[in-house]
């Protein structure tokens, strides 16, 4: 197995030469960064394209435009950021001033995954330099023209002892697991997820997890019909399913069941045609080991809606299972995929019993007009983040952080999110020299009894 203890070792000591913390370098690398985005973006589409028969639409809003976002946002207020925050000081420290201290990490490794690949290689890094770090990007090997084309254009814009770019599959990141990074941001799957920590504990490495797993979605019986299949049918189906916080399965009230069915059909041929499969930009399965794994999936309960494919092409077209129990194969694992069971219910807390009996999701979605019913639901289901009456869009919003809970993650980011998942808070305390209050002392003349007028 190769070894990164070159690339590792010149990154720190670049970083120790303190040049990564001055705000203006910063600044002046989240800028090459934006100009190069801008600049290439053709060529990050056709990479898109190429991987994923990602659209232009699809590959600049949820990619290219989503991280140029991000990036203007952070240059605009980086430079409130790094300001030391002064906090409050109590009674019993007279004399001090507090301070929190942003500082960077050091050397982080940032792995990514496949399904929106320059996307959840660019935001963690965006967070990175904002907050003063070097880091290494391991890209997925499953989109190998993105992952090339990142490669190049990090290589271009920045020396390797400042960012770097490794291209590789699983025994390049076990092999970059071996060496000790100062923080590590993985964005994949749960049962990877439990080897990156494990790899981390061994030199003590904090992580940020950005996991997956099963994210509901409740259609409540006072739902905007109309709009909630329109908004669930995008979700679900754009990049094709293979998005971390696409709704993985409904949960329809009986009242509205037939009703939604319908209007979602509908919804689906709005976006994506009559024929998905025909329309040139419907995103392709990523490869024919999930293209295998998702048709598995097909004769699970009854297809209400879809269930054609293109094994040549790896397309599936959007497709609703009805007569599903939680006892399905569909139902065990994330589908991550063009695939959506339909369970039902009468009484919410059916619903929020069956969620309760499952890990706790990275989003979960709720459509009703009904604001009780939205409190109850916040108040009783965990989750890493959702919305009422929409999907996915709580993402990409530089004010929301993002990230899951229990299984699906650990940690967040995006906007302030990102610099502050980067950055150590180092509280320092600057005391006076001008006078010593002596209370603290074990030699003070009735000094607990001073001591507990103030620690009570
Ligand atoms: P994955 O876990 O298989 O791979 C992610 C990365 O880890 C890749 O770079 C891969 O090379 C590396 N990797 C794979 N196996 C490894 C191993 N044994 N040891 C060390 N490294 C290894 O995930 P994926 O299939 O690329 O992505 C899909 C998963 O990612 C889904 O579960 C999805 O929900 C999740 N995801 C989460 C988010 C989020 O923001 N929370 C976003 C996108 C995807």
């Amino acid at each position: 197995m190769e070894n990164y203890h070159g690339i590792v070792a010149k990154q720190t000591a670049f970083f120790h030469t303190g040049k990564t913390k001055d705000l203006s370098f910063r600044l002046e690398a989240l800028q090459k960064l934006r100009m190069s985005i801008k600049q290439n973006e053709k060529q990050l589409m056709d990479a898109l394209r190429a991987d994923l028969n990602k659209s232009e639409f699809d590959a600049y809003t949820a990619e290219i435009g989503f991280v140029l976002e991000e990036l203007r946002f952070t240059i605009k207020n980086l430079e409130s950021w790094v300001k030391p925050q002064k906090v409050k000081t109590p009674i019993t420290h007279m004399g001090s001033q507090s301070y929190i201290y942003s500082e960077p990490y050091g050397v982080a490794l940032i792995i990514a995954p496949w399904n929106y690949p320059f996307q959840l290689a660019i935001a963690p890094l965006i967070g990175a330099i904002a907050a003063g770090n070097c880091a290494v990007i391991k890209p997925s090997e499953l989109t190998p023209v993105t992952s090339k084309l990142l490669g190049k254009l990090v290589g271009e814009l920045f020396p390797e002892e400042f960012i770097a770019v490794i291209e590789g599959g699983v025994e390049t990141s076990q092999a970059l697991l071996n060496e000790r990074f100062d923080y590590i941001f993985f964005t994949g799957s749960v049962p990877v997820g439990r080897i990156i920590m494990e790899a981390a504990a061994k030199h003590l490495t904090p992580v940020t997890l950005e996991l997956g797993g099963k994210s509901p979605c409740i259609v409540h019986e006072d739902a905007n019909i109309k709009l909630a299949a329109k908004r669930i049918a995008w979700g679900k189906f754009t990049n094709a399913g293979q998005t971390c916080i696409a709704p993985d399965y409904l949960y329809l009230h009986k009242a509205v069941k037939e009703e939604f069915l319908q209007q979602f059909k509908e919804a689906i041929t709005e976006l994506y045609g009559a024929e998905p499969l025909n329309n040139p930009d419907f995103t392709h399965i990523v490869s024919e080991r999930h293209f295998n794994r998702l048709t598995s999936f097909l004769d699970n309960g009854k297809i209400s809606i879809g269930g054609k494919t293109i094994p040549d092409s790896l397309m599936i077209e959007p497709t609703v299972l009805t007569d599903i129990t939680w006892e399905d194969p569909v139902m065990q694992d994330e589908i991550f995929g063009p695939i959506l069971p339909v369970l039902s219910y009468s009484n919410l807390s059916e619903v929020i019993e069956g969620i309760h009996q499952h890990p706790k999701p990275l989003a979960f979605y709720i459509f009703t007009e009904n604001s009780s019913v939205q409190q109850q639901v916040l108040d009783r289901v965990s989750f890493g983040g959702g919305c009422i009456n929409d999907t996915v869009y709580h993402f990409v919003s530089p004010h929301l952080p993002f990230g899951g809970v229990g299984n699906s993650g650990i940690g967040s980011y995006h906007g302030k999110g990102s610099y502050d998942t980067f950055s150590h808070k180092k509280s320092v305390l600057k005391q006076t020299t001008r006078f010593d209050i002596p209370f603290r002392y074990p030699n003070v003349k009735d000094g607990l009894k001073k001591i507990k007028l103030f620690m009570k």
